[in-house]
């Protein structure tokens, strides 16, 4: 045991966990990243999966063809059908608990259709969020996937003023990369990155090709692209201080930013 450990569980027996002097020590504990080799890639559920065929048959392709070269964790959006759930519920006046179950219920969904797609290949989708065999996959096939909504369930911490579930595919997909520790974040959606509106909406929409959580913020985009919590666990993250969101409609995009080329827009802690 090295002298660090040793302090820290000293400190541990006798102080509170908060204490100041115990999060000082634990700081300064060797930092480890589980999975440093892999990046999560979340596939839109609006954006790219309700599109049917035409976006994912290549986007499957591309998957298959980059994991030769890229290690994946490839959690799933939910989409349509989680949004007409979500104003059913909400209509119901169901609380955001219920709410936070019927979506990952879509996102499962989704992620039970691209596995049987990546099937002939190998590739599996797992089930929960202990996500336990994960490495094996990796090791062995490159690649995996898994449902994206985070698993809060009825323990979801609910937003101020309405029902929606806050945390969902993107911050759940941002999480297990932020946990293990991985390479790097895409986001594969159907627009080019973040742009200064929405560029569905509004004709002048400029594109950002990189903005900090800071700026986005100071320019109102906190809920435009990424679901708003994502900015302040991005903010807070220790491993993962950049995602990418890029176009999954163009072939190539989602290879290239596996590679660490710049290709949509890129959002940084600081
Ligand atoms: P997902 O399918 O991953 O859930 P969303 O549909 O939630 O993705 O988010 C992507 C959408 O966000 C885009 O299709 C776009 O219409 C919308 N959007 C809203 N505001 C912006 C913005 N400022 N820049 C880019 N896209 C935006
Ligand atoms: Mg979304």
């Amino acid at each position: 045991m090295d002298q660090t450990t040793t302090e820290l569980e000293e400190l541990l027996k006798q102080k509170h966990l908060t204490d100041p002097e115990l999060l000082e020590a634990a700081e300064r504990a060797e930092d480890f990243r589980i999975l440093p080799d892999a990046t999560v890639v979340k596939i839109g559920g609006q954006s790219l999966i309700d599109r049917g065929r035409a976006a994912v048959y290549p986007l499957v392709d591309e998957i298959v063809a980059a994991r030769k070269d890229h290690k994946m964790l490839i959690g799933t959006g939910a989409g349509t059908r989680a949004r007409h759930l979500y104003s059913i519920a909400a209509g119901l006046n169901l609380p955001a608990g219920v709410l936070s179950q019927l979506g990952a219920s879509v996102a499962n969904q989704n992620a039970a259709m691209l596995g049987q797609l990546l099937a002939k290949h190998g590739i599996s989708s797992v089930d929960n969020a202990a996500l336990s065999a994960v490495p094996l996959y990796l090791a062995e096939v490159h690649a995996v996937v898994f449902s994206g909504m985070p698993p809060y369930g009825l323990w979801i911490r609910p937003s101020v003023d309405n029902v929606i579930p806050p945390y969902r595919t993107d911050a759940g997909c941002f999480l297990v990369a932020e946990q293990f520790g991985c390479k790097a974040m895409v986001y594969v959606k159907d627009e080019n990155g973040l742009y200064t509106d929405n560029p569905k909406t509004a004709k002048h929409a400029s594109f950002i090709p990189k903005i900090s959580v800071d700026e986005m913020k100071a320019k109102g985009l906190h809920d435009s692209i990424l679901e708003f919590p994502m900015l302040d666990l991005l903010k807070a993250a220790r491993h993962v201080r950049q995602v990418q969101v890029v176009n999954g409609l163009v072939p190539g995009n989602l290879t290239r930013a596996l590679a660490g080329e710049h290709v949509g827009t890129i959002i940084t802690a600081d």
